[in-house]
C-alpha cells in the first residue's frame, strides 16, 4: 500500500496564526478565556485547555480583568467592546479574512443596502459579521431558499468564507431579477477553496481516502462528502488511533486528506502510522 497526501491540505493560514497567538498568550499567562472553541477539533481543544484555555459560553462567564482570546471566526461589535471592557488583555485571533467581510458589511449598511448573507445562521462567523450591521440582513444557506415576489431596492450580498462559489454565484444571479441595483462582494476565502480542489484531485488517482479531522468541522466534512461524491471508500477519523487497519488491508493506493483546522500533529501522526504498516 502506499498513500498521497492533498496539496494543500490540514489548517489554514487563519486559525494557524490564531492558535499561535493563543499558544503565545497562554505561555505569558496562567489561564487565558474564550468564548467558544478557538478550533473545530477536539483534540487540539484538549490540547490547549492542558496549557490552560478555558473555553466559556459567554463573556458573562469570563472573571474580570482576565486574559481573553478571539478565535479566527471573528465576534460582533458588541461582543468585542464587553471583552475590552472586562478583560486586562484581549488576544485578538480575527482571520483578517474574516476582518475583511466585516468591513464589507459595515460598508453596504452604512451606503444602505440591505444586506443578504449567504451562510449558517448558527454559524459564529455569521453571528459575528450580523454583529457589524446595523439595519436588515437575510440569511440564506442557498438560493433555493429565495422566495421573493416583488423587486427589492438595492441590495447587497456577502458570503460566510467557507461557502462555495458556486452558490455564491446562483444567488447573485437569482437577485440580479429581483433588485434596482445588486452588490456582490466574493468574500469566499480561497483557503477552503483551494482544500476542496486538491481533494477532488486526489480522489482521481487513489482507491480510497482517510480524512483526519474533528467530527464537529464543517469544512472536513466536506472534504469527506467530496471524497464519496466521487464513487471512494473514505474513512473519517478524529487521530491515527481511530485507523482500522483491516480497512487498509485491500487497498493498494490511500489518499490522504485534512481538514482546514487540523492541526500539524494529527496529521503527522496518521503519516507516521502509514508510514509502519
Ligand atoms: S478558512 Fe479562510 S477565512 Fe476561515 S480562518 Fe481559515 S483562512 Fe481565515
Amino acid at each position: 500500500m502506499n498513500f498521497t497526501v492533498a496539496n494543500p491540505t490540514g489548517l489554514c493560514f487563519g486559525v494557524r496564526r490564531a492558535i499561535e497567538r493563543l499558544e503565545l498568550a497562554l505561555r505569558e499567562n496562567e489561564s487565558v478565556y474564550a468564548t467558544g472553541n478557538p478550533i473545530h477539533n477536539p483534540q487540539e481543544v484538549e490540547r490547549l485547555a492542558k496549557l490552560g484555555l478555558k473555553v466559556m459560553a459567554s463573556v458573562s462567564e469570563i472573571p474580570d480583568g482576565a486574559a481573553a482570546f478571539i478565535r479566527a471566526h471573528g465576534v460582533s461589535r458588541r461582543e468585542y467592546g464587553e471583552l475590552k471592557e472586562k478583560c486586562r488583555e484581549v488576544i485578538d485571533g480575527t482571520c483578517p479574512f474574516v476582518r475583511h467581510v466585516h468591513k464589507r458589511a459595515e460598508e453596504l449598511d452604512r451606503e444602505g443596502y440591505k444586506i443578504v448573507i449567504l451562510g449558517d445562521l448558527d454559524h459564529p462567523e455569521v453571528k459575528g459579521i450580523l454583529g457589524h450591521i446595523d439595519g436588515e440582513a437575510l440569511i440564506v444557506k442557498s438560493e433555493n431558499r429565495i422566495n421573493l415576489r416583488e423587486r427589492c431596492g438595492r441590495i447587497g450580498i456577502l458570503s460566510q468564507t467557507t461557502q462555495t462559489e458556486a452558490a455564491l454565484a446562483a444567488l447573485a444571479s437569482k437577485f440580479v431579477f429581483l433588485t434596482e441595483e445588486l452588490r456582490v462582494y466574493n468574500t469566499i476565502c480561497r483557503a477552503t477553496v483551494k482544500r476542496q480542489e486538491s481533494v477532488k484531485k486526489l480522489a482521481e488517482s487513489v482507491d480510497a481516502v482517510v480524512v483526519v479531522g474533528g467530527r464537529n468541522s464543517a469544512n472536513t466534512r466536506a472534504l469527506v462528502e467530496i471524497s464519496r461524491s466521487s464513487g471512494l471508500d473514505v474513512a473519517w477519523i478524529e487521530h491515527a488511533g481511530e485507523l482500522d487497519e483491516g480497512w487498509l488491508r485491500d487497498k493498494d493506493k490511500i489518499g490522504v486528506a485534512a481538514g482546514g483546522s487540523t492541526p500539524d500533529w494529527l496529521v503527522n501522526d496518521l503519516i507516521a502510522k502509514l508510514l509502519r504498516l
